[in-house]
């Protein structure tokens, strides 16, 4: 998986963190409402279940009642009308006392205690000494249909053996919009009600279950979660926060900082050589001064600011800053501290940091960056990506990202991705830069140089290119691929019966490292048809790597199959005098910044004259790159310098020119 995909993969995690939680808080709440309406439902089902007949029949007695249809409720129930006297008029259905006028009322049987009392308990009620669940009747006012209506359907004088009576009243609209209320008995059976509450007992105890289930599952699903949490944002090396949660807070961090006008830095710090230190010590001494560092990293930072130890020697780390030199300073006051941390002082240890300065709201308005569209990922990556532009020193040091480094990233891709293509068309053309004995003014050889004629880049010189294709393993290619075209080139002229001089070709380190590197260089060149002897291999000092035997077994054998050897850049920077005790070269080329320096040329003039002299001692012939005056010619004739390569003769040229040249005798 990649970075961006692990951190991607942690985001959504911590944020499904609640995810569960929520889901059980639901599950819960579900739970317990389908268990609350569950009872209801049964309850409910129950009640009426038991009071069907009452409920039935308060049903028809009200339809009655609504219809108007006195006779049939009179009948159906039998009921019993009095006058305000107390007289009975009706008596089941039969009008025993007609007179017009007066207000009746009228009661069930099954209320009735006799017409006095029922007289009474109207009365009691309309005064408000009664209350409707106090009586026990029916009782319709026909002569103020507003009015409640009462009624009873239930014999209050029943007795039950093995049942349980449990008395409420119902009510219900009326469409005249008076109210019907009316008390109904709950008739439940013992035995009916040992199963009920056994029911509601079970159904309980049920619910508790889940309760307790569903929380137990709650809490150990969170427990597990934030162990988990704690597991992926840890350090086992640092034991605090590590890479993913670098991450997933500074994103937090800094946005929230950028909106309240603080600036960020963000930077990616490597301890540098740590494999080193590791393989001279032990992973448990590495691990520890990782922990050292960590610690001081961590000492060092103020409010809004974080740092974590991300994968072996790295620390990202986010930081505020005012400007540019005030988090240089800062950095290097970290680094220098960090430069001492080993206690024993036995190492110096060394630091590099990649800063990506993130900027204020002026800033990002100029590059029209919104907050919200700001890539803490990616801007981390180009704080890396600073970082990477010094890994080729060993030293302590600084890097800023900019829109340079941008640039720079997008052209090496570019000439990766057109790099095959260039080759398989022939883009790569050479050219040849002619050497010339500085007594005669006649050229005695040349060299090589590779230049890109790319459709896409246009003319490109090889400064823009060779690094990158050093640093691919491109480059071996490339080697072959000029020593091909040189030998092609030299075979040609050679058969056209031109005064050819050896032509050096470039071998790259990357190169020099293959054992059978001779083998191959032989193949190429006599694959061609050209003779050994007008081909020279120029090796770099740079290439020149430890192990002395195989770099002499190489050349002794390029020797031997009739090539020159020659010592290229000497001067430029390495350990060049070791290298010349040890090989057996033929040709040192001295480099062009001896000749580029004015101010120290009496110096430098000293030094030129000791390495040709040198150069005598040891066998070897000299040649003076980089040569752009006649002064410059003229001392270095005087040296004994056998051949010049510079501007001052002749810059490098298309092989047409090269050619032209030789058939002008030059
Ligand atoms: P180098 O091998 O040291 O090549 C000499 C460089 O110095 C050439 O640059 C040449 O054009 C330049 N030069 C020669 N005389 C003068 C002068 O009087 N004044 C100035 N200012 N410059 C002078 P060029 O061709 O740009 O090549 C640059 C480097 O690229 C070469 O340095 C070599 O390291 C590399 N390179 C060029 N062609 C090849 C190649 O075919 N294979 C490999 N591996 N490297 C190559
Ligand atoms: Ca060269
Ligand atoms: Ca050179």
């Amino acid at each position: 998986m990649t970075k961006d995909k692990r951190i991607k993969a942690v985001r959504v995690r911590s944020r499904r963190i609640w995810v569960p939680v929520i889901a059980h808080i639901f599950a819960l709440v579900l739970v317990s409402a389908l268990a609350v309406a569950s009872l209801v439902v049964f309850f409910m089902y129950t009640c009426y279940m038991c009071t069907e007949d009452g409920v039935i029949t308060f049903e028809r007695i009200a339809r009655r009642y609504e219809d108007g249809d006195m006779e049939a409720l009179e009948e159906s129930l039998p009921m019993i009308i009095i006058d305000e006297d107390g007289n009975e008029t009706v008596l089941n259905g039969e009008d025993t006392c007609s007179r017009e006028g007066y207000p009746i009322m009228k009661f069930s049987r099954s209320g009735f205690r006799g017409v006095a009392s029922a007289y009474t308990a109207y009365a009691d009620l309309v005064s408000g000494n009664a209350t409707p669940s106090d009586l026990g009747f029916v009782m319709f006012n026909p002569y103020d249909r507003d009015s409640e209506i009462f009624f009873d359907i239930n014999d209050p004088d029943r007795t039950v053996g093995d049942t349980l009576v449990l008395p409420f009243w119902i009510s219900r609209e009326l469409k005249d919009g008076s109210t019907l209320y009316c008390r109904v008995n709950l008739d439940i059976t013992y035995s009916d009600l040992f199963f009920m509450g056994a029911f509601y007992a079970m159904m309980g105890v049920i619910i508790l279950l889940a309760f307790i289930f569903l929380i137990t599952i709650s809490i150990t699903n969170a427990r597990r979660e934030n162990r988990l949490v704690k597991l992926l944002f840890s350090d086992p090396i640092s034991n605090d926060r590590n890479w993913l949660w670098f991450v997933s807070t500074g994103r937090k961090v800094m946005k929230r900082g950028l909106k309240s006008g603080a600036k960020y830095a963000i930077v990616s710090l490597i301890f540098v050589k740590y494999r080193n230190y590791v393989l001279c010590h032990s992973v448990e001494e590495g691990e520890k001064m990782l922990s050292h560092v960590y610690s001081v990293l961590a000492a060092s930072l103020g409010k809004g600011e974080i740092a974590a130890h991300s994968t072996e020697a790295k620390f990202p780390m986010l930081l505020r800053y005012k400007d540019k030199d005030d988090i240089k300073r800062r950095l290097e006051g970290i680094i220098a501290q960090l430069e001492k941390i080993d206690d024993n002082h036995n190492h110096k240890f060394a630091f590099q940091a990649g800063i990506n300065l993130i900027g204020d709201a002026s800033d990002r308005i100029s590059k029209r960056i919104r907050i919200k569209d700001i890539d803490f990922d990616k801007e981390y990556n180009n704080a890396s990506a600073a970082r990477i532009t010094l890994e080729e020193s060993d030293e302590s040091s600084i890097a800023f990202f900019d829109e340079e480094l941008v640039e720079k990233q997008k052209w090496i891709d570019r000439v990766g991705e057109l790099q095959d293509k260039a080759l398989k068309c022939e883009e790569f053309k050479v050219y040849y830069q002619p050497k010339y004995d500085p007594r005669t003014d006649r050229m005695k050889g040349a060299e090589a140089l590779i230049r890109w004629d790319s459709p896409e880049l246009g003319f490109v010189p090889p400064g823009k290119f060779i690094d990158i294709f050093e640093r691919t393993g491109f480059i071996t290619r490339i080697d072959n691929y000029m020593l091909t075209h040189v030998a092609r080139d030299q075979k040609r002229w050679h058969e056209m019966g031109l005064p050819c001089v050896p032509v050096s070709v470039n071998v790259s380190r990357a190169h020099f490292v293959e054992n059978d590197l001779a083998d191959q260089i032989h193949k190429i060149v006599t694959d061609e048809g050209c003779p050994c002897d007008l081909i020279e291999i120029e090796l770099t000092e740079s290439a020149f790597f430890d192990d002395k035997s195989m770099m002499v077994n190489t050349i002794r054998k390029l020797q031997e199959y009739g090539f020159e050897v020659s010592m290229d850049d000497f001067g430029s920077g390495y350990s060049s005098l070791n290298s010349l005790k040890d090989l057996p070269l033929n040709v040192l080329k001295l480099d062009a910044g001896f000749f580029s320096e004015v101010e120290e040329e009496g110096r430098g003039q000293i030094v030129v004259s000791e390495a040709i002299k040198l150069a005598k001692s040891l066998n070897m012939r000299t040649v003076a790159e980089g040569v752009e005056v006649r002064e410059q010619v003229d001392f270095l004739a005087e040296e004994g310098c056998d051949m010049i390569q510079g501007y001052y003769y002749a810059k490098p040229m298309p092989g047409a020119d090269f050619e032209a040249k030789m058939k002008g005798g030059e």
